[in-house]
């Protein structure tokens, strides 16, 4: 069965959110940590944490999915971005393993012109802080476009990243389509390629999540705007046969195209229909 979500808002609580997530015909989401821009994050009632609970068990989602700040830049040199990455981090780990949420998912960060290497160390300690013996969660890596200094957008620097951690079983990786295809990895003419590539060099086992999105941007173009499904330069089809294709059957799957509530549960149900899943 596909696992497919989109990204949603909880500005209205987790429980109404979740509630939303069955009204769009959805079984899984992916929501922020916090504020997406700023340090902001409200703490549910116990009530309204169990009333979420009880909606994903009832209507079987798939794994849920945090997103941590786009602002937070883990690879950063500056001390006060960096600490602030630290804080936000661990914070946030902490607070959705709490939730029971399974995976926690952010952008590695710009280097910002130190370099990859002593970025990638910066991360490092970041996750390091971050993640302790006892969580269930997993954190994951993004595949980037690698706009800018952005690192990530090479698979060599994400295993780096998770060959340097003390708890590596505790990091997975997050495919994003968009990002991925503007990187230069071509999805759309060599999709079993970049696969072989992804599993030589990570391990197809450390997919734990697939972002769905159309690229308004060209291949290897390094730039990073979504579109939605079929409306991109990577399409329909090929974005239809990322979902078909053997080796990633029952990795959750999590819409980011911009559309609001409404156009998200049409986009899932042309997705369903397609696939007929
Ligand atoms: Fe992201
Ligand atoms: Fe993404
Ligand atoms: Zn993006």
């Amino acid at each position: 069965m596909l696992i497919i979500g989109t990204h949603i808002s909880i500005a209205g609580g987790i429980a109404k959110t979740a509630e939303n997530v069955v009204k769009m015909e959805a079984n899984t989401m992916q929501i922020f940590s916090r504020n997406p821009r700023g340090s902001n994050f409200k703490i549910p009632s116990e009530k309204e944490v169990e009333e979420f609970q009880r909606i994903r068990q009832e209507y079987h989602f798939g794994p849920i999915l945090a997103h941590a700040p786009y602002t937070m830049n883990l690879a950063s040199a500056k001390p006060e971005v960096y600490e602030f990455a630290c804080e936000v981090i661990r914070e946030d780990v902490e607070r959705m393993d709490a939730l029971g949420i399974e995976n926690i998912v952010f952008h590695p960060g710009s280097h910002t012109g130190i370099g990859t290497e002593a970025g990638i160390q910066n991360i490092i300690g970041g996750l390091n802080q971050a993640i302790t013996e006892d969580q269930n969660i997993t954190v994951l890596l993004e595949t980037m476009s690698g706009k800018g200094t952005e690192i990530g957008f090479q698979f060599e620097e994400l295993k780096a990243i998770r060959d340097g951690v003390k708890y590596p079983e505790k990091v997975g990786v997050c495919l994003d389509t968009c990002h991925i295809f503007s990187a230069g990895y071509d999805i759309v003419n060599h999709l079993d390629k970049v696969l072989e590539e992804f599993d030589e060099i990570l391990g197809l086992s450390l997919l734990k999540a697939i972002h769905l999105n159309d690229s308004m941007m060209p291949f290897a173009s390094r730039k990073d705007r979504h579109a939605t499904i079929g409306d991109g330069e990577i399409g329909l089809e090929a974005s239809l046969n990322v979902l078909k294709h053997p080796k990633l059957q029952g990795i959750p799957v999590y819409l980011e195209t911009p559309l609001d509530d409404a156009g998200h549960k049409e986009e899932i149900k042309m997705i369903r229909e397609h696939l007929k899943m």
